[in-house]
């Protein structure tokens, strides 16, 4: 790993331990991190072993345990994001249940790396723990500043905006099979850093700060303890100055299958810039060379900068903090209850955990709004959307 200690865009020379450390015991809060779930993004991984290098020399006694594991092993042993398919899309029920259904010897790469975590982290999840908090480490091909990414419940909120940077909102309506998303879906506060770009050390150190941070916002540790707190606080602050707080990803750019190994965005976009409508962002050329242009006004985020996979980019919209606000107060007051009295909304059941709206008639009423309120939208059949609520557990 020495090498890739000095240089974090060369890969680990050897495929890192699946559980990279351990620290405290069951009975309290269990903070898991995981690391390298795209094999091209070693930074995560420098960053707990600085964490355990420095938990180790402080003899810093924690409040429950701190687990960090790695994700895509043969990804990282060979410097690329993945082998077969990318992990972070496998977390489906559907493939889920279909590893549950075949022999070992028949998983592709990922799907092996995937098995082998999922038991991993059931056995992790299975201890005695006051409450279960993922974070997921990740780095970006393009440049920019380090952001979150979230289901959004309360619980993950707290976890989230406890890092000063800013909040992505949405962006799991346009991306299934995460591992966020399936560890949410257990009821656990679930939240990825993208700590900046993959080859730049500063990446290191951002996701470092963002763990000793989640320590503190998970109930592991007083703010006190850690040191060097108010220096990581303020290193992920100093580098999000004057970034929203919070922005609702609006549109993901799919390249299509034929297109993934050479669609290319413009040299010198990075996440974060503001974009207009029309702007040229990429090309995609494999029968003519295809202009992609920003279908928005907005915030690019995540272009791709890498040849794998088929998200090219993502556009966002800031989201004003009084409208956030707004929306805690309304899921506090369960008003959501009264969405069903509204013309073109219906409650699909008694709970209001799902909900179909007809966009001919419900003019009035936004997606953001449904969003604000905890809905997911994960259906769309002709006018009618289907919505789906994410529980919080206060
Ligand atoms: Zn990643």
């Amino acid at each position: 790993m020495q090498s890739a200690l000095r240089n974090p865009s060369r890969a680990a020379e050897a495929a890192p331990e699946r559980v990279l450390g351990r620290h405290g015991s069951a009975g309290g809060p269990l903070l898991v991190v995981t690391a390298g779930i795209h094999g091209n993004e070693p930074a995560g991984i420098l960053a707990v072993q600085r964490v355990f290098a420095t938990l180790s020399v402080h003899k810093l006694a924690l409040r429950g345990e701190l687990i960090a594991l790695s994700g895509n092993r043969a990804g990282l042993e060979r410097g690329v994001r993945y082998v077969d398919a990318d992990l972070n899309r496998l977390w489906t029920e559907e493939h889920r249940t279909a590893a549950a259904e075949r022999a070992p010897e028949h998983d592709s790469t990922e799907q092996r790396e995937q098995r082998e975590l999922d038991a991993e982290l059931a056995r992790c999840f299975a201890g005695d723990h006051e409450s279960v908090t993922l974070l997921d480490l990740h780095s970006t091909s393009g440049g920019g500043p380090p952001f979150a990414l979230m289901g959004d419940t309360l619980r993950n909120r707290e976890v989230a905006f406890a890092l000063g940077v800013p909040v992505l909102l949405g962006l799991e309506e346009n991306v299934e099979g995460t591992l966020v998303g399936y560890v949410g879906s257990l009821g656990h506060v679930s939240v990825v850093l993208e700590g900046g770009q993959s080859a730049d050390p500063r990446t290191v150190d951002h996701l470092e700060s963002a763990v000793w941070l989640t320590l503190v916002s998970a109930g592991l540790a007083q703010a006190a303890e850690i040191p060097d707190y108010a220096e990581h606080k303020r290193r992920l602050g100093a580098v999000c100055a004057g970034l929203p707080a919070v922005i609702e990803v609006v549109h993901r750019h799919d390249i299509a299958p034929e297109d993934e190994a050479s669609f290319e965005m413009l040299p010198g976009l990075s996440g974060f810039v503001m974009v207009r409508r029309g702007q040229l962002l990429a090309h995609a050329d494999t029968a003519n060379s295809r202009a992609v242009v920003a279908p928005i006004d907005g915030v690019l985020l995540m272009p791709r900068y890498q040849k794998q996979g088929r998200d090219g980019f993502f556009m966002g919209r800031a989201v004003a903090p009084r409208k956030l606000a707004l929306a805690a107060l309304l899921r506090r007051a369960h008003l959501e209850r009264v969405l069903g009295w509204l013309p073109g909304v219906r409650l699909v059941d008694r709970s209001g955990d799902q909900l179909e709206v007809d966009s001919r008639i419900a003019r009035f009423f936004s997606a953001e709004l449904l969003h604000l309120l905890g809905y997911r939208r994960h259906e769309r059949r002709g006018t009618v959307a289907r919505f789906t609520r994410r529980r919080d557990r206060l």
